[in-house]
């Protein structure tokens, strides 16, 4: 259900195309795709059947830009937020995750999306590279479908591993025909907006087999393959000690590094691994506040944007950041940015790009999303900059407003394929009350499912 037209009027466009335009003007929409911005508008407006847009908004006070893309993110851990705290990432996973993910029912898992979602699209995400758990994709996508964002998502693949409950291990054949299944149901529906992913969690729980099996099935489907690596010293202790090398070396050998690869964190990438990336075109995906949160370390992402490496921010999943907020996002980043590369950081522009065009093309979807152009589908947010946080200049500096001003309560709308699915504090595809209510009802009862006794209380 997209709208007939919707003109976004008396904003700042900042349109994240190849010229960083940014610029006073109106943007149009109509049948789900951008048709005009600026200069261009009245002659599309007086082209509609009767000269005028169906719906308007004033963005007067406010910046409209493209969707933030979150280009790693795991909804299925929504409602194990507050559960899992105080660990670093091998025990999290080991004694929280994968027995919480173990328990998950598909009316947990719905609740799970449903809540990260409200947050997500109140935040001005329109597009999630979502990694689900090893069941339940049916109603993954099924929710996805309903909260109305543009995701890429795909069931973790997982065939092996030190303290995997039973549950959530599958040989390595049914992983990868369950997972091309979803991607039959899934992948292009809801008019473009889903695809799937083929998603092997991480080294430590694929075999060789599996990777290899992945990285055929991606070339031959078009898929993309979504994974961590060089996320944690630990982990990359484990990863050294199960197949002899770190992980970037050990995918560039399996042939798994490609286009369609996108690897979360890569935290621990030396200059010769980040090179392997750039050779190989494969995509990173940043994620600080996870980083932070589970003590892994910080990723260095002015040298893969030296290196020339496409790249993505997310915020993992909502038990190891506990947001779901780019702007936090992009404060840390740049922030880190900045202590790693005190004399040549990233600047707040290359952090917008991060969080929209960079993550965009990193996933593959550059051509329909991620910049502001006429002709591209109409994912759009609309932030205010007239609150007085941002006083008194924030329109001399657009970015940096963005980046080290902004907050989630600043967003204004949210659109989606031109279908506004948040406006002035109201969720148009979610209720938020309800969403919260189910989300504590299901909390409690897969709590208590995973032996979680005092959260079930
Ligand atoms: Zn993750």
């Amino acid at each position: 259900m997209t709208l007939d037209s919707l003109l976004i009027h008396g904003g700042t466009l900042v349109c994240m195309d190849a010229a960083r335009t940014v610029t006073r003007g109106d943007l149009l929409v109509a049948g789900g795709r951008i048709v005009a911005l600026g200069s261009a508008v009245p002659a599309a407006l007086a082209a509609l059947p009767d000269g005028r847009a169906a719906e308007r908004f004033d963005a007067s006070g406010s910046l409209v830009l493209p969707g933030f893309v979150h280009a790693h993110l795991h909804l299925c851990q929504t409602l194990f937020r507050g559960l899992a705290e105080h660990s670093d990432l091998l025990r999290w996973l080991r004694e929280a995750i994968w027995p919480l993910e173990a328990a998950h029912t598909d009316a947990s898992l719905a609740a799970s999306v449903k809540l990260g979602a409200c947050e997500l699209v109140a935040g001005g995400v329109t597009c999630v590279n979502d990694m689900g758990t090893v069941h339940h994709s049916d109603a993954l996508g099924q929710a996805l479908a309903e909260t109305g964002l543009r995701a890429v998502f795909g069931p973790a693949l997982m065939d092996q591993g030190d303290r995997v409950p039973p549950r959530l291990l599958e040989g390595a054949d049914r992983a990868l025909a369950s997972a091309l299944g979803v991607a039959d149901r899934w992948h292009g529906a809801e008019e473009g907006r889903l695809r799937v992913s083929l998603a092997p969690r991480f080294i430590l729980s694929c075999s060789e087999g599996l990777w290899r099996d992945v990285t055929e099935a991606s070339r031959e489907r078009g898929l993309l393959v979504h994974t961590h690596l060089a996320e944690s010293p630990t982990e990359g202790g484990e990863v050294k000690a199960a197949v002899g090398s770190h992980a970037a070396p050990y995918f560039a050998k399996q042939g798994v590094l490609s286009p369609r690869f996108v690897g979360a964190h890569g935290v621990w990438l030396d200059d010769d691994e980040i090179a392997l990336f750039k050779r190989a075109n494969a995509a990173l995906v940043h994620c600080p506040g996870s980083n932070l949160k589970l003590g892994s370390g910080l990723a260095d992402v002015r040298a893969w944007k030296r290196a020339g490496v496409r790249r993505g921010l997310g915020s993992d999943g909502g038990a190891c950041n506990n947001r779901l907020d780019s702007f936090a996002e992009m404060a840390l980043a740049a922030g880190l940015a900045r202590v790693v590369h005190r004399d040549d950081p990233l600047n707040a522009q290359d952090i917008v790009a991060l969080a929209t065009c960079d993550g965009a093309e990193a996933l593959g979807l550059a051509g329909e999303v991620g910049s502001l152009e006429a002709g591209k589908q109409a994912d759009v947010a609309v932030v205010r900059i007239d609150r007085l946080h941002h006083a008194p200049f924030a329109e001399r500096d657009v970015y940096t407003a963005l980046v080290h001003a902004a907050r989630d309560t600043d967003v204004r709308l949210t659109a989606v394929q031109g279908r506004v699915l948040y406006r002035d504090g109201t969720h148009t595809t979610l209720e938020p009350a309800r969403c919260a209510a189910e989300a504590v009802s299901e909390a409690r009862t897969l709590a208590q499912r995973a032996g979680f006794a005092g959260a079930a209380a």
